[in-house]
């Protein structure tokens, strides 16, 4: 709904150009290079070759998109290949706006590309959407939208599961490699996050909120508004959320978005070896008491 009535209305406006100058005021600044803002430790080293920050890398990386990845865009779902743009990283930042976007997606799409233009514009759309709420919600990352959820049964967070998690070590391959892209380069497919998200609190019991920090503190495109929305989406517990009981199975959904393991091989060293883990968890055990869980928070006696 929130989608069909932006459409309804004017398109955005076209956005306005840069000024040649700004008239600040004079001010004397530390050298940035003084504070030492780079880490000691060399976990950043692969993220250079993923994004260049700035206006100047966001304008390229929509112009790669729109000449390769918009008429992929269909398979956007399939982690293995490139077909969504990477601008989530440069839209967080103010470094394009989503005015910019829609224009130049408007002034390339042909007749072949209008429904794959169309869904990746949609897809913004949901940005858009995340802010309505935060903006309407400023303890977004705190609070259950649907205030039923406060009835969760949540349970402290096992340890082992949570680090298992964080580390991609939970013996479920899509999760685990989803989770060490996110380490690795600070990012993670969106169809990944959805189930590594789903994983976590249906599957290890483990509240959202929990999850939500971990992804605030380690993508590049960390977002006050997308993240924890899109969290709540996964729980149940946001605006049009994925009902809770919709809980994904990692290893079919492997099955359909990668069936090949390009992904899962990209990202596991020991992919398809003795020394890649058993699960931590049974998907099915532990997917009837997120039902049963569930039941209990809404009251109701749980299905035998
Ligand atoms: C648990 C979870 C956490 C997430 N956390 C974030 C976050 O912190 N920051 C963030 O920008 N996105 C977040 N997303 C949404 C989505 O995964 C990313 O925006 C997307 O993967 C970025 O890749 P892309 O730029 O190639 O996307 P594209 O498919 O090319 O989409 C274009 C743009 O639309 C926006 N967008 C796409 N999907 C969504 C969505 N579901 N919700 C909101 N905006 C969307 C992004 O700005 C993106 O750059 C999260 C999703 C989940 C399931």
């Amino acid at each position: 709904p929130f989608w069909k009535s932006i459409l309804a209305g004017p398109a955005p406006r076209q956005s306005v150009t840069a000024p040649r100058s700004i008239a600040g005021v004079e001010a004397t600044s530390d050298l940035l290079d003084s504070w030492n803002l780079f880490p000691d430790r060399p976990w950043a080293n692969d993220f250079p070759n993923q994004w260049t920050p700035g206006e100047t890398g966001a304008r390229e990386r929509l112009e790669r998109f729109l000449d390769n990845g918009l008429a992929l865009y269909h398979r956007r779902d399939e982690p293995g290949i490139e077909s969504t743009s990477g601008l989530s990283p440069h839209l967080r930042f103010g470094e394009i706006s989503p005015y910019q976007v829609w224009h130049a997606v408007e002034s390339v799409v042909t007749p072949e590309t209008r429904a794959n233009a169309s869904r990746f514009l949609s897809e913004v759309g949901w940005r858009e959407f995340s802010y309505h709420q935060l903006f309407h919600n400023t303890d977004l990352h705190r609070r259950n939208l649907r205030a039923e959820f406060d009835e969760f049964p949540w349970e402290e967070p096992n340890p082992a599961h949570l680090s298992a998690w964080k580390k991609g070590k939970t013996g479920v391959e899509l999760v685990d490699a989803g989770m060490r892209e996110l380490w690795k380069i600070g990012t993670m497919h969106n169809r990944v996050r959805m189930v590594a998200a789903s994983f976590l609190i249906k599957n290890l019991g483990i509240d959202w909120r929990i999850g939500e920090a971990w992804f605030w503190n380690t993508l590049v495109d960390a977002d006050e508004a997308s993240n924890p929305a899109s969290w709540q989406w996964v729980a149940g517990s946001g605006y049009d959320a994925a009902p809770y009981f919709r809980v994904f199975n990692p290893e079919l959904q492997a099955a359909k978005f990668d069936p090949d393991s390009v992904y899962r091989a990209r990202w596991i060293e020991e992919y398809n070896t003795p020394l890649y883990p058993e699960p931590i968890v049974s998907l099915s055990d532990t997917r009837a008491r997120a039902l049963a869980d569930y039941a209990t928070m809404r009251g109701e006696r749980p299905q035998q």
